[in-house]
């Protein structure tokens, strides 16, 4: 078979296991397990998607569920296929170790029904309660790389700049090794605050794959950051090979919000939310001394490398419902037109987007599959927004 590019999106939360019982609390009612596979396959265009609360016991009985009626089915190489999306089954965890200076989220993916499974009860012996998401596990953060590895999943660091929770953000000084193993990484989550050249600041990540994921916690956040993958087929050991580039396949493009839009880009205030310089330490607008270090800031702090290294692009995009005139009345017309948010972003040609949408929106959807959507910074704890093009 021969190689081709698909769409992964590596981090969904799960808001409701099938009894209705929250996982992620803060997650969405809807964001159930079939629904974010419904949602990927026909609406979003998703090829790969790992679903990191697959560790609760009532998300894989639902999963056996849909093996059991035939509508899922697991492959040979790992992962479940589900209509036109696989899934791979992941968890994400909270670590304190003894050598963190605060928590860090870490994401663990693992091939079959039946690894992740005996992970969930390894898990029970350092968790206090295995059906909520990304709950504080207690060991340290190398043991559960080496019970990863040897249930051979993968093992990624989860959003490793944002100010909280997060390995740079506050899990360690300077380097990962204070509190990981270097050679159990297979890549490094960047995050919603941060791109490819932010991160390649520091001469130790040089050595991984990066991937951008949604971190979603509703639907309609799905693919709000992505990436394509060159793969023979979507399945789990294809995309562990894509993470070490081994056969040709690799990641070809990492698709994000500007962090520029992400609300912890710059420095603020933690009680008004006043912009600060990095070396301000009291808040001049409501003397808090409580401070959010924007994640620019924090990667100042830890630059050590102006070395330029090969990647694939980082491109900015931004969901397609934030696109300026692209109303949901709109978004409908485009999906029943074009079938999936991946088509209409990616591959229909502007001569058919202007069959179905006036000739300005159809040019920003253009500008934006380039990467070329205009961008009104974000700043002061406010989210940035996209300027309309004329
Ligand atoms: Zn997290
Ligand atoms: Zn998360």
């Amino acid at each position: 078979m021969a190689l081709q590019t698909y769409f992964a999106d590596m981090h969904i939360h799960i808001g409701r296991d099938m009894y209705q019982k929250p996982v992620k609390i803060t997650g969405s009612k809807s964001l159930t397990l079939t629904n974010i596979l419904k949602e990927c396959s026909r609406n979003k265009g998703i090829d790969l998607v790992g679903v990191i609360d697959s560790h609760a016991p009532a998300v894989q009985q639902e999963i056996r569920q849909l093996i059991g009626a035939k509508d899922a089915y697991e492959l040979t190489d790992g992962g479940i296929r589900f209509e036109k999306v696989t899934l791979l089954l992941g968890s994400e965890i909270e670590v304190y170790d003894e050598s963190c200076q605060g928590p860090i989220h870490v994401l663990c993916y693992f091939p079959t029904l039946e690894t992740i499974e005996r992970f969930s009860q390894w898990l029970t012996t350092r968790m206090k309660n295995i059906t909520l998401s990304s709950q504080r596990y207690y060991g340290t953060a190398k043991e559960l790389q080496y019970k990863v590895k040897e249930l051979e999943g993968i093992f990624i660091p989860a959003h490793v700049f944002t100010p909280f929770k997060s390995m740079y953000g506050k899990g360690v000084k300077r380097s990962l090794t204070e509190v990981l193993d270097p050679d159990l990484i297979d890549g490094i989550e960047l995050g919603l605050s941060s791109d490819t050249g932010m991160a390649d600041q520091i001469k130790e990540l040089h050595d991984y794959t990066f991937v951008s994921n949604s971190d979603a916690h509703s639907l309609a956040k799905i693919a709000r950051e992505y990436q394509e993958v060159l793969m023979e087929e979507p399945s789990f050991k294809e995309f562990y090979w894509a993470l070490h580039q081994v056969n040709g396949r690799e990641i070809t493009r990492n698709f994000g919000m500007n962090p520029q839009l992400g609300k912890y880009h710059t420095t603020v205030c933690k009680d008004c939310l006043h912009a600060l310089s990095p070396e301000q330490k009291q808040c001049p607008a409501c003397g808090s001394t409580k401070i959010i270090k924007g994640v620019a800031d924090r990667i100042k702090e830890l630059k050590d490398t102006k070395e330029v290294i090969e990647r694939p692009p980082y491109l900015y995009q931004v969901p397609l419902e934030y696109l300026p005139t692209l109303g949901p009345k709109t978004f409908e017309k485009l999906l029943s037109h074009f079938q999936t948010e991946m088509n209409i972003i990616h591959h229909v040609p502007m001569s058919q987007l202007k069959t179905v949408v006036p000739e300005k929106l159809a040019q920003s959807i253009i500008h934006m599959r380039e990467g070329k959507l205009a961008i009104k910074a974000g700043g002061g704890g406010k989210y940035g927004s996209i300027t309309p093009i004329n």
